[in-house]
């Protein structure tokens, strides 16, 4: 076969797309905007520091396992993905700490022991959540949904049969609340709508499908660090022969026809059959489609982006055994916490704080008698307000809500420094506003608002990635290339 296809990026989505069109025998080119490969999943070494500067923590590893399956690999022979014996600790403004332990009876333990609830509601909670995933996991995860002849088929009608039982008419608060009592409980099980960078008070239920996928499936790190993956993929993709043009930012798409082509920033034109964008959605229709009149076009304009974040890599003098890997410090106020974000496009006044330290089970990411901190929150997205004083004012309010909940005075213990905020996510993967998961799903028909990985308008044109069906997110990424490329196994038979 000599089918040419351009994959415009190369984040998890482009490269893993790649590889599996080059698999079914197309001639793939990869164009990359930057020096390095790999978008949001990145890595950063200053001072004898090593950070991961997105993505930290990855849930649904079978999806990387059944990836590396249609390569006709065994995924142990490159990575090595480790279960987390905590997934989070979670810190209150009152003194009490709760660890989500991965082994679900232990977490159960832990919640009773700590806070109101009793065992039986987290019991049926794991009961619903696991339902939810059940009924739409095939449907709206594993597979495109882009006719609703797709959906006429068993799996699907026993998913219309049982809606209500995936709960897509209340919040994701609402129902937490209908099955707990303890506002603690409420609050770590809201959490999980930050997981596609929306909010709890406005996403449907239907999220309530996370819990299952993290306690029920497991919360994985990588040994040597996220950055790791897209390692392992850059030299699949050399093994493979795939062409791989870095710093090669397109700034054109045009497709006549049969006929598609991409011109660089440098006005040189390549010719394809087939064009997959890695890019934000938006990006690729509006600036190098200049399409903003289409019905696509406009539907994914419309849509609300996710929330972004503002991220400091401190190099940290000390160890803390207080901190585990992955730490929440919670705000007291979580309504107002999204309320600021979402309504008021602002960053709260008393953000919940995440920690991610991978020298814990890494010890070569610090100097000895160091941590490695990625400390984040979240924050609106990009519309033009002043970072640098943003990261000033934040970063002395981080540092005493760290003292006032885990005791941990920071003053003269940061030796290094590099900040990530809005601007910077956006600049660096032309994410629209450097939102982090693409689209918020805010609404009950965000699911169905998302771009579908093949264009309507452009048949030859395709969608991988976080801004486009399934979703944001490793596991979601990864699907939507397993999509697309069943897609062009489905067009040769
Ligand atoms: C701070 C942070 C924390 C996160 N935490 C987690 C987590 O814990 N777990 C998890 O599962 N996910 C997490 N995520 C989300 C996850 O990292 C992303 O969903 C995923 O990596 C997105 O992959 P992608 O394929 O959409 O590509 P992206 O990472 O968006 O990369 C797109 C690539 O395309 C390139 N590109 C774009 N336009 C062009 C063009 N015109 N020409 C050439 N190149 C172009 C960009 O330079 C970039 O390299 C996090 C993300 C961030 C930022």
């Amino acid at each position: 076969m000599n089918k040419k296809v351009a994959v415009i990026g190369a984040g998890l989505g482009g490269l893993a797309v790649a590889l599996l069109l080059k698999k079914q025998g197309y001639e793939v080119t990869i164009f990359e905007k930057n020096a390095q490969l790999g978008g949001k999943i990145n890595n950063l070494s200053i001072d004898g520091f090593r950070f991961d500067t997105g993505a930290s923590l990855i849930t649904m590893p079978f999806v990387i396992d059944n990836f590396f399956k249609l390569l006709n690999l065994n995924i142990n022979d490159y990575i090595e993905i480790k279960k987390l014996d905590i997934i989070t600790k979670y810190f209150f403004q009152d003194g009490i700490t709760i660890n989500a332990y991965s082994n679900l009876e232990n977490f159960i333990d832990e919640i009773a022991n700590k806070t109101n609830q009793d065992k039986h509601s987290i019991q049926k909670y794991f009961d619903y959540s696991k339902r939810i995933y059940d009924l739409t996991s095939d449907l709206f995860i594993f597979n495109d949904f882009t006719s609703i002849s797709k959906l006429i088929n068993k799996r699907g009608l026993k998913t219309l049969i049982n809606i209500k039982d995936i709960d897509p008419f209340r919040t994701i608060h609402q129902a937490n609340s209908s099955f707990f009592s303890d506002t603690k409980v409420i609050q770590i099980f809201d959490r999980y709508a930050t997981y596609n960078g929306s909010n709890p008070y406005k996403a449907p239920a239907t999220l309530n499908i996370i819990p299952y996928v993290e306690y029920f499936l497991g919360g994985f790190y990588i040994q040597t660090g996220m950055y790791s993956l897209i390692q392992v993929l850059e030299k699949l993709c050399n093994q493979y022969d795939i062409n791989i043009f870095t710093n090669t930012e397109i700034k054109n798409i045009s497709i006549k026809n049969n006929h598609s082509c991409v011109t660089t920033t440098t006005n040189d034109n390549f010719s394809f059959d087939y064009i997959i964008s890695n890019s934000d959605v938006n990006h690729t229709f509006r600036s190098l489609l200049n399409d903003s009149n289409s019905t696509e076009s406009i539907r994914n304009y419309k849509n609300q982006a996710s929330s972004s974040a503002l991220v400091y890599y401190w190099g940290i003098k000390g160890n803390y055994p207080t901190l585990d890997t992955h730490n929440i410090l919670f705000s007291d106020d979580y309504h107002n916490e999204f309320s600021q974000i979402f309504d008021k496009k602002q960053i709260s006044d008393d953000p919940t704080i995440y920690i991610y330290i991978s020298s814990k089970f890494n010890t070569n990411d610090a100097p000895i008698g160091h941590e490695n901190w990625f400390v984040m929150i979240n924050t609106p997205e990009n519309l033009g307000q002043n970072w640098d004083e943003i990261i000033i004012k934040y970063r002395s309010l981080i540092i005493n809500k760290i003292s006032n909940l885990t005791g941990i005075d920071l003053k003269d213990k940061i030796i290094t420094e590099h900040t990530l905020t809005p601007l910077s996510i956006e600049r660096n993967t032309l994410s629209r506003y450097g939102s982090i998961y693409g689209i918020s799903s805010n609404s009950k028909s965000a699911a169905f608002l998302r771009q579908k990985n093949r264009s309507k308008k452009y048949p030859n044109l395709f969608f991988v990635g976080g801004s486009v069906h399934p979703g944001g997110g490793i596991p979601l990424v990864l699907s939507s290339a397993m999509i697309v490329s069943k897609m062009f196994e489905e067009m040769n038979d």
